[in-house]
């Protein structure tokens, strides 16, 4: 049974890094069949943020990265928040000091490291030399202690499935803290206990950990467990070269979620920052992607975030959603853009939903229906439509002419009566309809072509329209 677990620290935001890492962890345990494990990692108290577990809980669940076992669902492998498990790292750590893999140290703070010839600062190992009855008088006198872990000679090799076979001398790496003088136990630690007690059997975290891994590994080897298989992955960095960073804007799930973006398009687009599939594909859903995933195509080179992507991608978000969908979504912002009475709301939505990467662009392309801008008639010259300034005030004057005697009103018969008027005539579509988009919109561009717009601004608004364009000329 493949288990995987995400094991965030509550800072209070979800990183984008930390989401993709989520993310992967859910597709593997997806697409094996196998658990998703959520797992608070709290033991760093002075890193607390107020309310940052519930951001953690809200974040996945937007998501849709719904998990198996975890501090709010429970599971068979609990209690899944670390600070309530004080007493499992205690007992880990004692047992490894009877087994001589690490030692009580009792140096206070400016002690605990010593210089050496080590290009960086190492621990001295002063305690590490106590004599049994020593540590036993300090420890029954009350003194604060730490313990830490014994790193034996020699080296530790490891395989990650990313960046292949690590080999790191063990002089290197330092006696590390497992159990700090408050009695918490160290993330570094506390993560091996847990990942081997919840039977992790797949650990993904950022390359950040690739060094210390190492270290993992001995203890793993002290308690003769088996080592879990290794996903490091790379960085993301913005476009500038610099780290994801929540500071440099765009670093959190929220940040992008406030932009506008959504949920879907945002995972989508993560799945893709360091995982790609063997074929071209792009857009993905979530139980599609949980099918593809396959670990072994992940790429170790750093992925640089790239909003413009993302913002291609929400708008494929937006224009492929079921329309009644994309409609609880826009027709709020409709409602309070247009004003005028009787426009058919969720005709428009309909018309924007191909052209908007996000919600907040509706009011500028529906701004025309309340109020035509003012324009000027270069706007009637059209290269492509073959259109000028005599052609289209002709087609104007026809076709106010032939509307303003038709009854029924509608899309449909608008454009009819234009239809005939370009055969009538013996001119190219676009010469007429290009002429009557623009006089009703006033603008460039707008949602949709000349006869929908005449059949959304009804018969007596488009006239107008049509006549004020004629008085431009
Ligand atoms: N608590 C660590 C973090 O938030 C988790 C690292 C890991 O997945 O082991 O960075």
């Amino acid at each position: 049974m493949i288990r995987t677990r995400f094991a965030p620290s509550p800072t209070g935001y979800m990183h984008i890094g930390n989401l993709r890492t989520a993310l992967y962890e859910y597709l593997i345990a997806r697409h094996y069949n196998g658990k998703f494990i959520l797992r608070i990692e709290d033991t760093d108290q002075s890193r607390q943020v107020e309310g940052a577990v519930d951001i953690i809980f809200n974040t996945l669940k937007t998501a849709g990265l719904q998990y198996d076992e975890g501090p709010d669902i429970g599971g068979d492998f609990g209690p899944y928040t670390q600070s309530e498990r004080l007493d499992i790292y205690k007992k880990f750590a004692e047992e490894l000091v009877s087994k001589g893999k690490a030692y009580y140290c009792f140096c206070k703070n400016k002690d605990r490291r010593s210089h050496d010839q080590s290009a960086h600062e190492k621990y001295g190992r002063t305690c590490y030399r106590l004599k049994p009855d020593e540590i036993k008088l300090k420890l029954n006198a009350g003194e604060t202690y730490v313990i830490r872990q014994l790193i034996p000679e020699g080296e530790t090799r490891f395989l990650d499935l990313v960046y292949g076979d690590i080999t790191i001398n063990n002089d290197e790496l330092e006696d590390q803290i497992l159990i700090k003088s408050d009695g918490m136990p160290t993330y570094n630690f506390a993560n091996v206990i847990d990942d081997h007690l919840m039977e992790i059997t797949h650990v993904l975290r950022g390359s950040e950990y690739l060094s210390s891994t190492p270290k993992y590994n001995l203890l793993y080897e002290a308690f003769c467990w088996r080592i879990p298989v290794y996903i490091h992955l790379p960085l993301i960095m913005n476009e500038q070269g610099e780290k994801l960073s929540k500071r440099k804007g765009h670093g959190s799930f929220e940040d992008l979620l406030a932009m506008g973006f959504l949920p879907q398009a945002v995972i989508n687009y993560i799945a893709l920052l360091g995982w790609s599939p063997a074929d071209n594909q792009e857009i993905f859903s979530l139980d599609e992607l949980a099918e593809r995933f396959d670990e072994n195509r992940l790429n170790k080179a750093p992925s640089v975030f790239d909003i413009t992507k993302l913002t291609w991608m929400n708008a494929q978000y937006f224009a492929n959603m079921n329309p009644d969908d994309f409609k609880d979504l826009a027709l709020p912002v409709l409602s309070d853009s247009i004003k005028t009475v009787g426009v058919d709301l969720e005709l428009v939505a309909g018309m924007v939903q191909p052209r908007i990467s996000f919600l907040r662009e509706i009011p500028g392309l529906v701004d025309f229906i309340d109020a035509l801008p003012e324009y000027t008639s270069d706007l009637y010259i059209h290269k492509k439509m073959k259109t000028n300034l005599e052609n289209s005030m002709e087609s104007l004057k026809f076709a106010e002419t032939a509307l303003s005697k038709l009854e029924e009103w509608s899309t449909e018969s608008t454009h009819n009566v234009l239809v005939s008027l370009v055969k009538q005539l013996g001119i190219k579509n676009g010469q007429m309809l290009w002429p009557i988009r623009t006089a009703l919109s006033g603008k460039p561009t707008s949602p949709c072509g000349a006869a929908e717009l005449c059949g959304l601004l009804g018969k007596e608004e488009s006239l107008r329209r049509i006549r004020k364009g004629i008085q431009l000329f």
